[in-house]
């Protein structure tokens, strides 16, 4: 992981969206590049807010001694009030059941900031705009909470502009008639990273990118002028090499035949660790000696089969399952084309069994 990778890109998008402030989101694990050196990251990179997912997530981030403000993405459940209490975190609001779980946990305290969530078209969570007014009503008369935020989420930043303008138009119409209910929230937020890029009218306060964080592009088309760079690299090394003779059918299943005598090298990696089954059948590459080179088999829960042919690899040879090497490369997007996904779903999927190392700058 190439964590001045990181820094730099946050340090892009801040530039980008300036005045707006950068909310770096570092859930699920920093988008599988671990969250708390992510959230480490991205705050030297002038992020001032960082936002997760989830409550246990957000503790995570607080036990490693993280202090900027933490945004929560979805209603905790009322039972988890108190935690976000106790820890810090800001909770996104959009039910009054959350809403009174979270006053009676306050108490005494000081004010518990919140942030409203206003479902504009995403329709996955969120209060409807007539909720939102009413739930903004009730915060406003409750001194143990303080409206701080109020925000909505796009559906597709990345590839329909009527959609999103939609979206945005009916996030101002919430925000005009709060204004005349004389309540004027200090931070409004709309965008992830592709809307932050795209659309300067949807940077408002603040920016919620995760994505472009680790120098991915939430669509090719998305602010090409604005440099980032993958801080993700997965690479292994060849344990084994053996030559077959044409027709030999490496690995589980026996469902490919060497098309000529070749050299097969194994590398301990597997679906375990983030390498999809899927890629045997619809055909993964992975990098050796800067060259490209088809799996030869079934990939299997600890390691697969790579078909080198006649070319002169040897055991300890790096093997790049994902990013550059030499002047070749394995992009997530290239992974994400394979997969039939997205390249968020590829980093994810690199999970935790795999040794992560850290460093600042690297090829
Ligand atoms: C994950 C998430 C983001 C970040 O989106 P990117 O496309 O990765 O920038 C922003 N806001 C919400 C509500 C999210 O769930």
């Amino acid at each position: 992981m190439d964590l001045e990778a990181i820094r730099a890109n946050v340090a892009a998008i801040v530039a980008a969206v300036s005045p707006a402030v950068v909310c770096a989101v570092v859930k699920a694990d920093g988008y599988g590049h671990g969250d708390v050196p992510s959230a480490q990251m991205a705050l030297e990179g002038g992020a001032q807010w960082l936002a997760v997912a989830l409550v246990e997530e957000g503790i995570r981030l607080r036990e490693a001694g993280v202090e900027a403000p933490l945004l929560l993405l979805s209603e905790p459940t009322p039972a988890d009030a108190h935690l976000t209490v106790k820890w810090n975190l800001v909770p996104t609001v959009y039910r009054n059941s959350f809403v009174d779980a979270l006053s009676e946990a306050v108490g005494d305290g000081p004010a518990m900031p919140v942030h409203l969530k206003v479902d504009t078209g995403m329709h996955r969570v969120g209060a409807s705009p007539e909720t939102a007014l009413e739930l903004a009503h009730n915060i406003e008369q409750n001194p143990r909470l303080d409206l701080q935020g109020v925000w909505t989420h796009f559906a597709v930043a990345e590839e329909d502009d009527e959609y999103t303008r939609t979206q945005i138009a009916r996030f101002d119409d919430v925000v005009g008639r709060l204004a005349a209910m004389g309540i004027n929230p200090p931070l409004l937020h709309t965008a992830n990273t592709a809307g932050g890029l795209a659309y300067p009218e949807a940077r408002y306060s603040m920016v919620r990118a995760g994505l472009g964080i680790y120098g991915l592009r939430p669509a090719p088309t998305i602010a090409p002028e604005v440099p980032l760079r993958p801080a993700m690299r997965v690479v292994s090394a060849v344990s084994h090499t053996r030559r077959y003779k044409a027709g030999t059918r490496p690995s589980y299943g026996r469902r490919r035949p060497l098309p000529e005598d070749a050299t097969v090298a194994t590398v301990p990696i597997g679906y375990a660790d983030g390498v999809s089954r899927t890629l045997s059948s619809v055909g993964g590459e992975a990098l050796i000696r800067g060259k490209r080179y088809p799996y030869a088999g079934t990939v299997t829960m600890d390691q697969v089969v790579i078909d080198v042919g006649d070319d002169p690899v040897e055991v300890g040879d790096e093997v790049v399952v994902m990013g550059v090497q030499g002047s070749e490369a394995v992009s997530a997007e290239q992974w994400a084309e394979w997969m039939g996904t997205i390249n968020y779903e590829v980093v994810c999927h690199f999970g935790p069994r795999l040794p992560r190392q850290y460093r600042r700058g690297c090829g």
